[in-house]
């Protein structure tokens, strides 16, 4: 089954930055162009009482009124003076009374997650079906980045509403293979997007333009000052990871171990036994903290010993780094598996581990005997009680 990884977007002061928003333009528009009538009044009334009924308890029941249904009214009320559909009215309608540009740094934030194959989703407050507000990013040319919109139009209920979060969840997890957690929802809302979202389980990014940036205000929400910090956050707090080993492993290191593979290798060692692993973005985006918790929840009171293997752990440098600092906070044996040679090696690397097993896979060198090593040439090295490291297997 193919792994999802996804980032859903709230839409307005998010994806986009409102430039104005005129609802009687809006009306305007139809009024010129459709209705059969000759008394905007008129128009300006049956629109009040619609608003009167459906919008003005919006913030205490989260229910969503629906255009479409405004358009419709209208259509009852006045008849309409050419034919057309209502999809259209209601498109026409959206782009005459909001101007907007997309937010700065946007697209590179998408071109980014395309790249990585991350689903890209939206979910947005707005009176709009999902097909207007398509329409409405298509002319913004990018449209084709989304996989799929949800309003709360659609659905029925707004944000903060959780029917609303759960519907959508229910959708983007497509093949029941993700968890809530594994899905980021940004937006600029600290209560309808930030709060609610996490409260739902998402890892939540609040947008706000503040002075700094990524500040982690709990474990499951972060602000950030602008959409290209937000692809700082994305690049420098995921790895990639293929998963666990089923059952813990006497081959891969000294002892019982716990064996977790990185997803991606450059290295392409000819006669490679994991070829699957080389496609980085095949594997699962997971935030590092949530990755020490797994390993955490995993490791039981027998074992204390993890191997790090791969693909190529190193492929991942910074975001290994980070991994190794925060699980040796737990005092956790670590033992390293590398295609790269001893001296290769990050010193900020050697100073998080234990063992380190070293060196390139040479396929005319393979090896049977020794569990620890894929080929001869290969080394595995332990660090002493005096902080030196020395190999296990002098050859
Ligand atoms: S380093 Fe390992 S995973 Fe990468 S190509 Fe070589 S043998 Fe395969």
């Amino acid at each position: 089954m193919k792994m999802q990884n996804v980032v859903i977007f709230d839409l307005f002061g998010t994806i986009l930055i409102e430039e104005s928003h005129n609802w009687n333009n809006g009306l305007k528009h139809i009024f010129d162009m459709y209705l059969d009538t000759d008394d905007f009044n008129e128009v300006l009334s049956v629109a009040k009482m619609f608003k009167d009924r459906n919008m003005n308890n919006r913030s205490i029941t989260y229910e969503e009124p629906k255009m479409i249904d405004q358009i419709k009214l209208f259509q009852r009320q006045f008849g309409f003076i050419k034919e057309t559909s209502i999809d259209d009215v209601e498109f026409e309608f959206l782009e005459h009374s909001r101007v907007v540009s997309l937010n700065k740094g946007v697209k590179e934030v998408l071109d980014y997650l395309k790249k990585e194959s991350v689903e890209i989703y939206i979910m947005t407050n707005t009176i709009y079906s999902s097909k207007a507000i398509r329409r409405y990013l298509d002319k913004l040319e990018v449209a084709e980045y989304v996989t799929n919109i949800f309003t709360s139009s659609d659905f029925g209920y707004r944000k903060p509403h959780m029917g609303f979060y759960d519907y959508v969840f229910s959708k983007v997890n497509y093949n029941n293979s993700l968890e809530r957690k594994d899905i980021i929802f940004i937006g600029d809302n600290l209560t309808k997007d930030a709060i609610a979202g996490r409260d739902f389980g998402f890892r939540t990014v609040l947008l706000n333009g503040l002075k700094d940036s990524l500040i982690h205000i709990d474990k499951r929400i972060i602000i950030t000052k602008n959409m290209l910090d937000f692809k700082q956050f994305l690049v420098d707090e995921f790895i990639y990871i293929s998963g666990f080993l089923n059952n813990y492993s006497i081959s891969d290191g000294p002892g019982n171990r716990l064996v977790l593979f990185f997803q991606g290798c450059k290295r392409h060692c000819k006669g490679c036994q994991n070829e699957k692993s080389w496609n980085r973005t095949e594997g699962k985006r997971i935030h590092i903290e949530d990755l020490v918790i797994d390993v955490l929840h995993k490791l039981n009171k027998y074992t204390r010993n993890i191997t790090v293997s791969g693909g190529e752990p190193l492929d991942q440098k910074s975001q290994l780094i980070s991994f190794l600092k925060k699980l040796k906070n737990f005092e956790i044996n670590i033992c390293l598996y590398t295609g790269y040679e001893f001296d290769e090696v990050d010193l900020l690397i050697l100073e998080n581990i234990d063992y380190i097993k070293t060196g390139e896979y040479i396929e005319n060198e393979k090896n049977t005997t020794n569990g620890y090593y894929g080929s001869s040439n290969q080394n595995m090295w332990m660090k002493g009680e005096d902080g030196k490291w020395i190999k296990m297997i002098e050859r």
